[in-house]
């Protein structure tokens, strides 16, 4: 596993904005893009990309200037994609227990909402009459790599559960609002197509409820991508065209066309980021190196809120003798990226690139233990670096924390 910018490019950049950075590489994400436009063979698909994932700006403009368009789950984030140029009709709203003034504030740019609670559909009918929406329903089936990564689940907080699909479709007779979509998403790391097949034709299925106004059926995101060097890739090719030989055959039924909607996040932009970090101290412990880094979990979490593995290479010392290192952070709590890892001497004052780094990283990131969060660089189709966030500086962390003064 290689990073996807040369290591010296990346040490010129660890250089130029300092350490920690995350970088992107567009055209990594273009590729992923691609291949999904390439998989889904239905006449009328769309990609909007789940941008909770990684919500920078500079991010969603190249995302939306490839077609794509946005899935969002807070206000703050619809904020965004607009601030990105994308027009309100190419984002969506698929929040999870929030307040209805969010709702308001979605429908006021108008957005389209997912909606998964019965009391919103109410609500919205109320004050926002003959509103189109999409009904997010829980299949009830459980995929997903890690416990806290499965939202399908038939306890989980996500979606109307599917056995209340005739109790809604009751509800909606009795509203002006229009049920222009189904949307489901069964969670993170979908590899199993077992169950995403299961879950997908119980979401057809309850889309026929409402047959004359469905418009769009969204299948949510959860696309598997490989982290550990021996994790197998997804062919995304046979499942892309197995999920859209299945929708042909569903329109063909119902008539006409309807809009087939996937919404990746990680499968977007994981492959594409890099954590580029430095080596503040190594201790010898036994058979195993410890090498400190100056980041920790308040710039990527990933590692120990998922234990997910994320491969890391030695910048610095691409040539020294492989050993055996584990590599932990800064922060005063425990926080370790890797154990027992092969990788090429790492020495004080090396810099180690984290691969796998674009989703669920910065979007995730704190300012836990007082420190400020990290810049991003984009590595635009040309070659070209640009600065898409500038680090946060300690005035920023501390501007908002006003102590006794007012
Ligand atoms: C998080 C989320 C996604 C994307 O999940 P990935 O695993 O990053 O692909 C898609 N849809 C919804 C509603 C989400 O909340």
């Amino acid at each position: 596993m290689n990073p996807n910018i040369p290591g010296e490019q990346l040490l010129t950049l660890a250089k130029e904005y300092g350490l920690p950075l995350f970088v992107y590489d567009a055209q990594t994400i273009t590729r992923q893009i691609s291949k999904l436009q390439q998989a889904f063979t239905v006449p009328d698909f769309q990609i909007r990309y789940a941008c909770k994932a990684l919500t920078t700006v500079g991010i969603l403009q190249h995302i939306y200037a490839k077609g794509c368009g946005i899935d969002t789950v807070s206000a703050g984030e619809i904020q965004v994609a607009l601030k990105a140029g994308v027009p309100p009709e190419m984002i969506s709203f698929t929040p999870s227990g929030v307040l209805l003034q969010e709702y308001a504030y979605a429908l006021d740019q108008g957005v389209h909402v997912h909606v998964d609670q019965l009391h919103v559909l109410e609500w919205i009918d109320r004050h926002y009459p003959n509103t189109a929406i999409t009904l997010r329903f829980n299949p009830g089936i459980v995929a997903g790599g890690h416990l806290k990564l499965q939202v399908g689940a038939e306890d989980s907080k996500f979606g109307i559960h599917i056995s209340q699909v005739e109790k809604v479709k009751a509800l909606t007779n009795t509203l002006s609002l229009t049920v222009a979509g189904v949307h489901m998403h069964l969670g993170s790391d979908i590899g199993s197509s077992g169950s995403f097949d299961e879950a997908y034709e119980y979401v057809l299925n309850a889309s026929r409820h409402w047959i004359d106004t469905i418009e769009r059926i969204d299948l949510g995101g959860g696309f598997k991508i490989p982290y550990h060097p021996n994790d197998q890739r997804i062919d995304i090719m046979s499942f892309g065209q197995r999920v859209s030989d299945r929708f042909k055959a569903f329109c063909q039924e119902v008539g006409r066309d309807i809009t087939l909607i996937v919404e990746p996040g990680k499968y977007l932009v994981s492959e594409a980021g890099h954590l580029l970090m430095e080596v503040s101290g190594t201790r010898d412990i036994g058979q195993t190196g410890l090498a400190y880094v100056s980041t920790g979990f308040n710039h990527f979490v990933r590692p120990m809120n998922y234990d997910a593995y994320h491969h890391i290479v030695n910048l610095s010392n691409p040539q020294g003798e492989v050993a055996r290192f584990d590599v932990v952070g800064y922060l005063c709590e425990t926080d370790t990226f890797a154990l027992e890892r092969d990788i090429n001497t790492i020495r004080r004052g090396d810099i180690l690139c984290l691969m796998n780094a674009g989703a669920y990283g910065f979007s995730m990131a704190s300012n836990y233990n007082t420190r400020p969060r990290p810049a991003e660089v984009l590595i635009d189709e040309e070659g070209n670096a640009r600065l898409i966030r500038r680090a946060e500086t300690l005035g920023d962390v501390l501007r908002t924390d006003i102590g006794f003064s007012i």
